[in-house]
């Protein structure tokens, strides 16, 4: 790959992941991806934000990573699921662009997200920037739905300062259904962690006739509660701003219909969630 087409992250920068972004990594040869991918010396970032508050604690810089091979019905950056819709951009770089943070980052009890898109898409470069982030001092944080933990060595999930797991419903068919993918490699990943004592967020997104059969909610909130290493459990209203993504993708889009959920659902969910003793917010 030539050096010329790499960005920097500062290049990156968007005002959100919410920003559609397409093709901008054309006319990079499949060789170069592929090398890129084994030895995670380049990663392919759809966008990099700073100043999160809601991407793990404190405030965080936060790289979208590009590549998923989901396909959840509320997705709201689907532009992210080719891996060639994102920026190819130089470990060095970004850990270069991360430096400039770090005592900020410290100070505002924050730290460094990576998020998609899945990142486990791209587990060497993400395991790259995370151990130059150690180095730094900065607290690292993935946001993962846990598909390819076991790609991850146990010595690399202590480079993981936390967790973001999404679980995205409860039962193997509907998990199908919502997500296109079984459920087992997720919840497998999360009793790895739960056995290694790795800090996890469960993040959970609420759709009303989706998600939010009250039976589902009370296995899923039995299943985290066991775990015993899930220290909060995130309850993220759905919301239809990803849908002119779909629209500019031409892709079809199946919850045209829904609203967000009312405040009794949200309330009764968490209510579900706090049932088991979790923090739910
Ligand atoms: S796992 Fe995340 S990025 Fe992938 S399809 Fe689902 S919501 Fe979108």
């Amino acid at each position: 790959m030539n050096m010329k087409e790499l960005a920097t992250l500062n290049a990156l920068e968007g005002k959100s992941p919410f920003e559609l972004r397409l093709n901008q990594s054309l006319g990079v040869p499949e060789s170069a991806v592929k090398k890129a991918l084994d030895t995670g010396d380049i990663g392919f970032l759809h966008s990099f934000t700073t100043g999160s508050t809601v991407d793990g604690p404190g405030v965080r810089v936060v790289a979208w990573t590009a590549g998923c091979q989901w396909r959840c019905r509320y997705c709201h950056n689907p532009d992210t699921w080719s891996m060639m819709n994102g920026m190819p951009v130089s470990l060095d770089s970004a850990a270069e662009e991360l430096r400039k943070y770090r005592h900020g980052l410290r100070v505002m009890s924050g730290g460094f997200t990576v998020s998609g898109g899945e990142p486990l898409m791209q587990d060497r470069f993400v395991m790259k920037l995370f151990t130059a982030a150690q180095a730094m001092g900065i607290h690292t944080a993935i946001e993962t739905n846990g598909f390819l933990g076991e790609r991850l060595s146990d010595e690399e999930l202590e480079k993981i300062d936390l967790v973001l797991l999404g679980i995205k419903t409860w039962g193997q068919e509907k998990h199908r259904h919502l997500t296109g993918k079984d459920i087992d490699p997720t919840l497998e990943f999360a009793r790895r962690l739960a056995a290694r004592k790795r800090p996890i967020w469960v993040r959970f997104v609420l759709v009303p006739g989706l998600t939010d059969d009250p039976q589902d909610l009370a296995q899923m909130a039995q299943f985290i509660a066991s775990l015993g290493n899930v220290e909060r459990v995130e309850v993220l209203p759905f919301h239809q701003l990803g849908r002119f993504k779909w629209k500019s993708l031409g892709l079809d889009y199946t919850l045209d219909d829904v609203r967000p959920p009312t405040q009794d659902l949200i309330e009764s969910t968490l209510t579900s969630f706090r049932a088991e003793g979790l923090n739910a917010v």
